[in-house]
């Protein structure tokens, strides 16, 4: 028997387009160090005149990467004001730490989403704990 509920299709057409901007984004050529041979060329009126050959890979990308792009960064500060530390009150043996815990999950800080965030934008977990909060299980 399968007890699994089916999957919400609203999360299931987020899902998608999460995982085509993904796909589209590995597809597509790095400018990382190609921007930055052609920051040295600038010229006086701030523009770099350039004339290169994309793939339709790259087109795809750069058609919807700044909306993508602007989409994620809203994406990420919602994210950021929702999950955010809070006193979890209580008492403490320790009254300089105080048990701090997430005001929108209720996990312990840092929570799930947070340490998710931190470590897709290049934080180690370790790095990503804030020095207040010993590790270990809450
Ligand atoms: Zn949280």
């Amino acid at each position: 028997m399968n007890t699994d509920r089916p999957e919400d299709p609203q999360r299931q057409r987020l899902r998608e387009q999460l995982e085509a901007i993904l796909l589209r984004s590995e597809k597509a050529t790095s400018w990382h160090d190609e921007a930055a041979r052609l920051r040295r060329l600038v010229n006086h009126e701030g523009y770099v005149p350039v004339q290169t050959r994309l793939a339709v890979e790259d087109l795809d990308f750069l058609t919807g990467a700044r909306d993508e792009l602007l989409m994620f960064s809203e994406l990420g500060l919602r994210l950021l004001d929702l999950h955010q530390p809070r006193d979890a009150g209580g008492i403490t043996s320790d009254a300089a730490h105080p048990i701090l815990r997430c005001r929108s999950c209720m996990w312990r800080w840092p929570c799930p989403t947070f340490r998710a965030m931190s470590e897709s934008f290049g934080a180690t977990p370790e790095t990503s704990l804030p020095a207040t909060v010993p590790p270990g299980p809450a």
